[in-house]
């Protein structure tokens, strides 16, 4: 009797990748050759230029191992269309290298749900990816489209452009507090924002020509604006009253003093941008055509550094200015 062929044994690995990664996302008229050879093959249209970036979770580190398998999908996957969004590219496809401890088909199966649905929603196309054994750790690498020359990069600030964010700030980073020291039941909508960020990739594309500089919120407000200043040659000031927060970030806070949540907060994936204060119309028009909030927190100016002003116009001290894997190392 002849072997079977290694993808029809039952949970083979070409068995696992057959049944879960194969056919995730929209089909693509630009994949000219899909999962299952050694190589995709994608073609890339005349004038435009590929964004590249790839993002690794830990379970344990990135996410808690408990967490459901279709948020860690989705989020696996947020994270590298939030990089794309920042450059102003358009999202065309996605690898995945995926380690896991054992064959565990529920969670495999939950975790391509949140994958696939995501890429759906943005049209990516899972082309390929690594299957191994080991502790638990998704690595994704996205890939985008953008016209030639017209990436956002985080260099371009200039003195006297206004500062803008997206979306609210803190609210991952709040639901990380709730849920470690385990005070109280996290609200699914809270829950949420940690777990199964928005990559903001329609305004991302739509500030194209309108931003000057731009990055995403992974890090926290004061650490990811601090590289958009250095990369520019430039300062910043912060108006803390002007923070965007939801309302039960802002409860949070209260009349307190602690600004920690919204400026060193991470996870948001929201996006932080600059331009001259002349486009404003234009930014709030994109803002009110894709129903995104947008607001102004400040302006750059010549002087190098970040200045943060409190409520009474004070200066504000932050203590941590971000998520740094390396910090504790001696
Ligand atoms: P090779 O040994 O040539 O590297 P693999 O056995 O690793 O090939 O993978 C076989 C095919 O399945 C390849 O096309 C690869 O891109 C794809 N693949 C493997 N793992 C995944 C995954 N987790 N998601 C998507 N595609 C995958
Ligand atoms: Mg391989």
């Amino acid at each position: 009797m002849n072997p079977d062929p290694p993808g029809s044994i039952p949970g083979s690995e070409f068995d696992l990748i057959r049944r879960f990664f194969t056919g995730l996302g929209p089909r693509r008229a630009d994949v000219l050759l899909d999962v299952g050879d050694d190589c995709a093959l994608l073609g890339i249209p005349a004038g435009q230029s590929l964004a590249v970036s790839i993002d690794t979770l830990v379970a344990g580190t990135h996410f808690f191992p408990d967490c459901d398998p279709e948020s860690v999908g989705h989020k696996s996957l947020a994270v590298g269309l939030s990089d794309l969004a920042a450059m102003g590219a358009d999202p065309a496809w996605a690898t995945l290298a995926l380690t896991l401890p054992r064959r565990d088909e529920a969670w495999l199966a939950g975790f391509a749900r949140g994958f696939g649905a995501l890429a759906d929603c943005h049209g990516v196309r899972l082309v390929g990816g690594d299957t191994t054994r080991g502790p638990l750790s998704l690595t994704v690498q996205v890939h985008g489209l953008l016209p030639s020359g017209s990436g956002v990069r985080r260099g371009g600030a200039r003195v006297g452009d206004l500062i803008w964010v997206s979306g609210t700030l803190g609210d991952a980073a709040l639901a990380l507090s709730l849920i470690q020291t385990g005070e109280v039941v996290v609200d699914a909508e809270l829950r949420a924002r940690l777990d199964r960020p928005t990559p903001r990739v329609a305004l991302g594309i739509g500030l194209r020509g309108l931003a000057t500089a731009m990055i995403d919120l992974s890090d926290g407000l004061a650490a990811d604006l601090g590289h958009i200043l250095v990369a520019s040659g430039v300062g910043a000031e912060i108006q803390v009253t002007q923070l965007p927060l939801s309302e039960v970030v802002a409860a949070r806070l209260g009349s307190g003093v602690d600004w920690t949540l919204p400026l060193s907060g991470g996870d948001d994936y929201e996006l932080c941008f600059c331009a001259p204060p002349e486009r404003s119309g234009s930014i709030r028009a994109l803002g009110d055509q894709l129903g995104c909030r947008l607001t102004v927190v400040g302006m750059i100016r010549r002087a190098p550094g970040l200045i943060l002003h409190g409520p009474d116009g004070a200066a504000i001290n932050l203590e941590s200015s971000g998520y740094d894997h390396f910090s504790h190392d001696p």
